[in-house]
């Protein structure tokens, strides 16, 4: 494995939103003489070495993704942040890997090492007639930093991209590490743990947990990837009344009687966004509908402002600077006007259409996860706050998706609503996110946070959110690492939070 030293003292996220005091930060790379295997299993090695470094040293540890995150959860404060970016071997599975019993498609699963990009798995699945099963709007994340946090787009049916996770190699301390998966879908065979030479652990609980875990369960070194047949997304964006038929829709996911582009047909992806300053004008509904792959579509094309079919609120919001109160509306319709233009059916595979990798400029992004019924209260209630507390500069926005088994995926209810709040990077966007999360709790309105987004979460919301799940999380972390693994993998993002316990 190679590890260089960057020297840095400090690290600061892509967003440029905050920064951290840090020991260093490695950069980590595969052996280019070894063969993948090899190469992995050395890599494997390697971090173990580093985790034994970390404890001997009592220095906090901790593997980086893409760095997309807006809270501190992939950092190690006054420790080491290991940069994974570089870890994209993927390998494909023979039949002699996988269980005879494993009910889905051997040639459909891919074991991809933790720094593969979205995008890159995209690019590499599309000549194998492959495809993601889904992904968040943009795709510059890691695949196991997308997973870490939840993240997730507006496949209604096919949930977060931790659900297509079925299973992982982790390593837990110098001496331990293992192939996770669930015991009630077991995929792969002796003859793959003996490949990685690693230890076999069928659990559900312990998976469920571990999907979802921000860089707490150890370092997550490879994930067992459930891929599609690749496809084709037809896709549209209209603007529609914010009537009584779309708020119908948007608390009930019922599309018998919808009247979208291709009539009641449910859609793969359903999202809508609303520019409080023109409602008038109607919502913004985006409706993308799965399609067998053909090669003679037209690619699509972005607007003339870069803004493509899938891209969402963080890759033009950045735009949006602070301002005086009374400019905000004009600021904002100004804004979307340009970059929001309504579209009819263009073509694209999920890699095209959620392929953006870019960052534009800082802002603030907040997401919550509410359940259906409550989303029109919820919608009425920002209106009401944004008189108060605003002019939020920013706009709302609502995607959809089934709930996941992830014990604390934030799309926890039955169909989550998951809305977005993306706005100007200002202390007046943090102080109506703050009025939001408050009025929420004080009329009883259950949500959950978007763990990798802005968020005002400790243990007493925690527990309200999620409950026994919380406390099943911090039993299968407490049975998973010992307790001087605990120790490095703990930072004071999951303090703040009230989930370091040790048990
Ligand atoms: C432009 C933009 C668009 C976005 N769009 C969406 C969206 O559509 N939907 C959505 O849900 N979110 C979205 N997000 C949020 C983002 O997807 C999440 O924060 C995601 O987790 C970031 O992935 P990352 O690879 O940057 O991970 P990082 O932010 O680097 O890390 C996330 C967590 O994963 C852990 N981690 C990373 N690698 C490993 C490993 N190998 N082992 C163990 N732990 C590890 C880290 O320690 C950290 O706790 C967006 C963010 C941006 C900047």
């Amino acid at each position: 494995m190679k590890i260089i030293s960057t020297g840095k003292k400090e690290w600061e996220n892509r967003h440029q939103t905050f920064t951290e005091k840090i020991k260093d930060l490695f950069e980590i790379g595969n052996e280019p003489d070894l063969d993948a295997l090899e190469s992995y299993n050395d890599c494997t090695k390697g971090f173990q070495k580093m985790i034994s470094d970390a404890i001997q040293t009592n220095t906090p540890f901790r593997s980086l993704g893409a760095g997309w995150s807006w809270t501190k959860i992939a950092t190690a404060k006054d420790g080491i942040m290991a940069d994974t970016k570089p870890l994209n071997t993927t390998m494909s599975m023979s039949a002699k890997s996988v269980l005879n019993s494993y009910t889905g498609d051997v040639k459909k699963l891919i074991f991809a090492q933790c720094g593969n990009g979205v995008w890159e798995l995209s690019k590499e699945l599309r000549p194998k007639n492959l495809s993601l099963k889904t992904s968040g709007a943009s795709s510059g994340q890691t695949i196991v930093g997308a997973m870490s946090t939840g993240a997730h787009g507006s496949s209604i049916d096919v949930g977060a991209v931790q659900d297509y996770i079925v299973g992982m190699h982790i390593i837990l301390s110098p001496t331990r590490h293992i192939w996770l998966e669930r015991k009630s879908a077991r995929v792969v065979s002796g003859a793959f743990v003996k490949k990685l030479e690693t230890e076999l652990v069928r659990n559900d609980a312990l998976f469920n947990a571990a999907l979802v875990s921000f860089g707490n369960f150890g370092l997550i070194h490879g994930v067992l990837v459930e891929t599609d047949d690749l496809f084709l997304l037809e896709t549209y964006m209209r603007r529609m009344p914010y009537d009584a038929a779309l708020k119908n829709l948007m608390q009930t996911l019922d599309f018998s009687n919808a009247n979208l582009p291709c009539g009641n047909e449910r859609p793969f992806h359903f999202s809508v966004s609303i520019n409080p300053y023109d409602l008038d004008k109607g919502a913004y509904v985006s409706s993308f509908y799965k399609r067998p792959y053909r090669d003679d579509y037209q690619r699509p094309v972005p607007n003339d402002q870069g803004i493509g079919p899938g891209d969402d609120a963080p890759c033009f919001i950045g735009k949006l600077t602070a301002s005086i109160p009374a400019l905000v509306p004009i600021l904002v319709n100004k804004l979307l006007a340009g970059v929001l233009k309504p579209y009819e059916k263009q073509f694209g595979t999920l890699g095209e259409i959620f392929g953006n990798t870019d960052l534009h400029g800082k802002l603030l992004s907040a997401a919550i996860g509410i359940p259906l019924n409550q989303v029109n209260r919820v919608t009425d209630l920002l209106f009401e706050i944004n008189k108060t507390d605003g002019p939020f500069t920013g706009l709302f926005a609502y995607r959809f998706i089934k709930k996941s088994k992830a014990t604390l995926a934030f799309t926890h209810f039955d169909f989550t609503c998951i809305l977005e709040l993306d706005g100007a990077f200002s202390d007046a966007t943090k102080s109506f996110y703050t009025a939001v999360w408050n009025r929420l709790d004080k009329e009883g309105i259950p949500f959950t946070f978007h763990w990798g987004k802005m968020n005002e979460l400790n243990i007493d919301r925690i527990t309200r959110m999620y409950g026994k799940d919380a406390d099943a999380w911090i039993a299968a972390r407490n049975k998973l690492l010992d307790a001087k693994s605990i120790k490095i993998f703990t930072n004071p993002q999951l303090q703040d939070w009230g989930l370091d316990k040790v048990l």
